[in-house]
Order: structure tokens, then sequence, then C-alpha cells
């Protein structure tokens, strides 16, 4: 009973009460002392387990090295509020949509596409047409990669701003290469130099002063520079990422967005990673099953199929699918509808007993006992900028060995906030407050998404704890 798992669980050095939960750790402890075989699967593995049963796999392409082909790559726009992402966005949308049909209405799906030429050849670009980085970390935060670039937009007449230096961080933590837009430069007070070397700071160095990242400097207002912006997003994937997916498989992909139309019932827009998507497919997508009845492209028009790094709207799901959840195709409407159904069954399941396993620092050296884990990634948060300069000189400093490594991902002075607890969910970091409170509902989200925050008020603390845990050695917190 409760009582007696309580006891057994104190006598392994673990305090809990009866109706907490607790992580997967303890829960393999627990099993090795009843003599069980302890299993804890993430929802990602038990989604694949899922699928798998169904001889079904989300994720790779198919077929041999001949059935691919280049795909287009698909691009999020970042950046500070007001620098101009928005309107970044409208102005390459109108200036050149694929199929642009004289009359046509556009029509705002969450992505469209555009194509410019590069070298003589007709390229496509898929823009991910939601500003800012909610989508982007939201969909990341599942596991999904969703973008294969990220354009930083900077006003050059406002320079880099606390956004800026966050989007560049969350890029750099999917790994996605960034291509800048040095926006407003229409304006008399605009200075594209000094954004150059604001951005050298942070180790993102023009090409033009020898480093690899290209910077356009372009006016969303005035259309200025909007090719030579297609241009280097298509020159900065074919010179870092081997974008190729094979067109002739069942489609696969990520749910960009979606909603409940009065008129049409759910509609979600869907980007295709591999694949062909028809009308007329059995598709599942997140909790959600049907036949695609229509799709609708960015102009609003109805569209047959849509190849890989092509978004539309598809029409004739059973319910709304959450943003940044995969979509498959199979076999026929029973298959979707049962690969559906265990997957609602399973999000109920979880939304009840919804704590998910705290990433603590307590955790990582467990992890790192058994060999598994080696990177520590921090976020720190400082009353003023010479504490969190402090914060992160000192950790600097502390010897680790090779086996580990500590990671400062994002730091910055102010409140906790929303978004460093987002990036902190989607980079398995944990915050470091110096001197600082939680911000609205950062805690609350912190909770839900089982991310700590560590409060000091003495930085010499803050260092020995760390290096405490780096070193195995932290003492469990009662
Ligand atoms: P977002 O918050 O990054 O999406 O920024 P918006 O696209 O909403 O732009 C913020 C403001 O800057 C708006 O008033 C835009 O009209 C203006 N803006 C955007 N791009 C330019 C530009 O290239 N030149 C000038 N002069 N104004 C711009």
């Amino acid at each position: 009973d409760a009582a007696s798992l309580v006891q057994m669980l104190f006598s392994l050095g673990e305090m809990v009460t009866a109706t907490e939960s607790v992580n997967a750790e303890t829960l393999e402890l627990l099993g090795e002392e009843l003599n069980y075989v302890v299993q804890v699967v993430s929802p990602e593995d038990e989604d694949r387990e899922l699928l798998e049963s169904f001889d079904l796999e989300f994720g790779s392409d198919e077929g041999d090295e001949d059935d691919l082909v280049i795909r287009p790559p698909v691009v999020t726009v970042m950046g500070h509020v007001d620098h101009g992402k928005t309107k970044l966005l409208d102005a390459l949308r109108n200036a050149n949509v694929v199929d642009k049909e004289a009359g046509g209405i556009t029509q705002h799906i969450g992505a469209y596409q555009v194509h410019t030429e590069v070298d003589g050849n007709d390229r496509r670009i898929t823009f991910i047409d939601t500003p800012g980085h909610e989508a982007f970390t939201a969909m990341r935060a599942r596991g999904s990669k969703s973008s294969d670039i990220a354009v930083l937009v900077v006003a050059a007449d406002d320079g880099v701003m606390p956004q800026t230096v966050e989007a560049l961080n969350h890029a750099r933590a999917a790994d996605v290469p960034i291509v800048v837009a040095v926006n407003k430069i229409d304006k008399p007070d605009a200075d594209p130099t000094k954004v150059r070397g604001q951005l050298t700071e942070y180790g993102l160095v023009p090409e033009e002063y020898g480093g690899d990242s290209m910077f356009v400097d372009v006016s969303a207002k005035s259309e200025l520079n909007l090719d030579k912006l297609l241009e280097a997003i298509v020159l900065t994937a074919d010179a870092s990422l081997d974008l190729r997916a094979n067109p002739t498989q069942d489609a696969q992909g990520l749910v960009v967005e979606a909603h409940l139309d009065k008129g049409r019932g759910p509609v979600a827009t869907v980007l295709v990673q591999r694949g062909t998507l028809r009308v007329g497919d059995s598709i599942v997508a997140g909790p959600a099953h049907g036949r695609v009845r229509a799709m609708i492209d960015e102009n609003g028009d109805p569209i047959e199929e849509a190849d890989p790094s092509r978004p539309a709207m598809v029409l004739g799901l059973s319910a709304v699918p959450g943003a940044g959840q995969n979509f498959i195709v199979v076999e026929d409407d029973r298959m979707a509808r049962q690969i559906a159904e265990k997957r609602e069954a399973r999000e109920r399941a979880a939304n009840q007993a919804r704590r998910r396993v705290r990433r603590t620092l307590e955790d990582f050296m467990a992890s790192m006992e058994k060999g598994e884990s080696q990177e520590l990634n921090l976020i720190l948060k400082g009353d003023v900028s010479g504490s969190v300069e402090a914060l992160e000189d000192a950790l600097a400093k502390i010897d680790v060995g090779d086996e580990v490594s500590l990671r400062v991902i994002d730091r910055g002075v102010g409140a906790i906030t929303e978004t460093n607890v987002d990036l902190a969910a989607a980079s398995d970091a944990i915050i470091i407050g110096f001197n600082v409170r939680p911000q609205g509902k950062a805690t609350e989200l912190a909770d839900r998404e089982g991310v700590e925050i560590r409060y000091y008020t003495v930085i010499y603390q803050a260092i020995d704890e760390i290096e405490a845990a780096l070193k195995g050695m932290l003492k469990p917190e009662f």
C-alpha cells in the first residue's frame, strides 16, 4: 500500500508523501528494491512504439538515395518586438508568392512559400508565418524540428535588444543556421554597421568580416533588397545543410497551427516534411484523424497535392491537433482512427497525471553518475548586469574536468520570465536566479514543464552548489 511504499522510498533516501509524484530514477530504484524491472518511457518513445505496432515510423525518409530530391528550406523569422518581423513576412509574401494568381486573396494559413532565382535556377523557400519565436519554441519543446534556418531581424535604428539576444540563443540551442536581416535601412538614423559590430560581440560574425553568417541590409517598408535576403537564405541552405526528402513516399510532417472553423470544422495547416500529401489520403495528426477532404494553399486556392516543405491547410480532420504535433499518412481510415484513439486516451491520462519529470541539479548528478549526462545547461538571471557577469565569470573558472561541460545558454538582467522557462524546457536547462524573482506565470509554467529554478542571494553559494553538482557531490535538499 501507499504507506509502505513511502516507507520504502524513505529507506532509499527519498522523502515523498503518498500523493506526490516521483521521478524516473526513483521509480527505477523502487523497482530494483521490489525485484521488478521498471522501464520509464517518454511520451516520444511511447508514440514511436504505438506507430511501430502499426508498422509505421515517423521521422526518416524511406527508400534509396536516388529517391531523395532537394527540398526548400523552412525558415522562421525571429527578433525583437517592433523590429519588423511581421512587416518583413508580409513584404516577402507580397513581393513574390508561388503560383500567385491575379485577384487571388492572400490567406494567412501560418506558413507560405515564395520563389526566387539563384544562379539561374528557380528556388523555393518556405516561411513559417507566425512571427516571434513562440511557435518555434512550442514545436521544439515537443521534440520536433520545424525550421532549417532562422532569419534574425534587427532594426538598424535600434540595434541589438534583449529579445534579439534571446532569439539568437533559441536558434543556437536548436542548432539552426542564422541569416541576419538588418531592417529599416530606409530610416535616416539607421546604422547597419553598428548592428554588425554588436552581433559580432555575440559571436555572430558577418561574412564580410571573415565570419560565416550572412547579413543583408533590407527595408521591409520600402521593399529594399528582399531578393538579396532570399538569395542569402538559399546560399546558407546550400552551404551548410543537405536538405533532401523523398517525395514518393506517404506524407509525414508537422502541424503548424490549427483551429476550429465555424463553417469548415477543424482545419490544420501542416508542413509536409517528406512524401507527398494528397486529397483523399487517410491521415492521423496528433489525436485527430480523418480523410483529407480538401487542401488550400496560402492564396486560398484549392490544391490536390503538397510536396516536401510545402505548407497546406487541411480540411477533414475529426478534431483540432496541437501546433508541433506530427501528422502521418496511413493505409486507411480505420488505422488512422485506431492510432488517434490511442493517442487521445494517452493524452487524457497524461493530462490527469500532469507533472513532468523534473530536470533538477540532483537529477543531473544522478544521470552523470550513471554516465549519461555530460552537459549541464544553465540560464542566468540577475538583478544587475554586474552580478550576471560575475556569476558567469566564476562559473567559467570551475574546473570540471573533461567529462562534463557547463553551458550558459542564456543570460540577462531582470525577473525570470515565461520565455526563460520556455527556453529552459526546450533545452533541458536549469535557471539560476540571482537576487531576482519570477514574473507573471513563470513559476506556474516552470512547475508544469518540470523546469528547476534555483534562487540565490550570494554568488559564492550559487557557485558552490553548481560546482558540487558538477563534481557529483551535491547534498540532497530536504
Ligand atoms: P514586429 O513586432 O517585429 O512584428 O514589427 P512590425 O512588423 O510590427 O513593425 C513594427 C513597426 O516598424 C511598424 O510600425 C512597421 O511599419 C515599422 N517597420 C517595419 N519595417 C520597417 C522598415 O523597413 N522601415 C521603416 N521605416 N519602418 C518599418
